[in-house]
């Protein structure tokens, strides 16, 4: 069984994502921390922040330490600024379009799996089992990154994590190349108004009702 789950930054997709693979004892896959880990070792192989090389890029995707995804390094906004540009090339997402697969065909526990992404429904996994779209409106998705780089000991800014976001989101939605969008048959969520133990359990209905046997 195989979950998709997509949306925009701090939406709640991956708190969500964590929640049902905990609760159904599913192995889950950040896909993000995939894009965000090349990023990272883009600057640690000493690239220019502001000028991809393609082939640079492509290479650090093929060669990539999955290591990095656990790394703490990974979780700022300079580098999530860095991952989505990376992310907009095609070429970097063809090189992790097989190790996603693979983990959703032949998850590590052998179960079900949930991924979470921005192109999960869509692209990686178009015959996903069920489709999630996450998405919640702007300021609060902002407030939300804030207060969570704001606990991990980051000194950040509201207006500048807005203006990041913003940013972010434009790339991602508009790019050439698996562009963020909900699947045809993804149900949306809208988690504005809702804390994450309201997100769980709407899913869960849909996860329910989309998995017991039919009269
Ligand atoms: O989800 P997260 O914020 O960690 O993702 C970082 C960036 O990686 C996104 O802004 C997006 O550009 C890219 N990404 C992607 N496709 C995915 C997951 C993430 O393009 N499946």
């Amino acid at each position: 069984m195989i979950i998709a789950i997509d949306g925009s930054a701090a939406s709640g997709k991956g708190t969500l994502a964590r929640g049902l693979a905990a609760y159904l004892g599913f192995d889950y896959l950040d896909t993000g921390a995939l894009y965000r880990a090349i990023a990272l070792s883009l600057l640690n192989a000493g690239a220019d922040i502001n000028y991809i090389n393609e082939k640079q890029a492509v290479k650090e995707a093929a060669l990539l330490d999955l290591e990095l995804t656990q790394s703490p390094e990974i979780r700022n906004d300079r580098i999530a600024s860095l991952a989505s540009k990376v992310a907009a090339l095609g070429p970097v997402r063809a090189e992790l379009l097989k190790l996603q697969r693979t983990f959703a065909l032949t998850p590590p526990q052998g179960g079900g799996a949930v991924l979470d992404g921005r192109d999960i429904g869509t692209i990686v996994l178009p015959n996903a089992d069920l489709k999630f779209f996450i998405d919640a409106d702007i300021d609060i998705r902002a407030e939300r990154r804030t207060k969570e780089l704001l606990q991990s000991g980051q000194s950040v800014m509201f207006s500048d994590v807005l203006t990041e976001m913003k940013a972010r989101d434009e790339r991602d939605r508009t790019r050439s190349v698996a562009p963020l969008k909900a699947s045809d048959n993804a149900i949306t969520i809208d988690t504005s108004s809702m804390d994450e133990a309201e997100v769980l359990a709407l899913a869960l209905s849909h996860v329910d009702s989309a998995f017991s046997p039919k009269q």
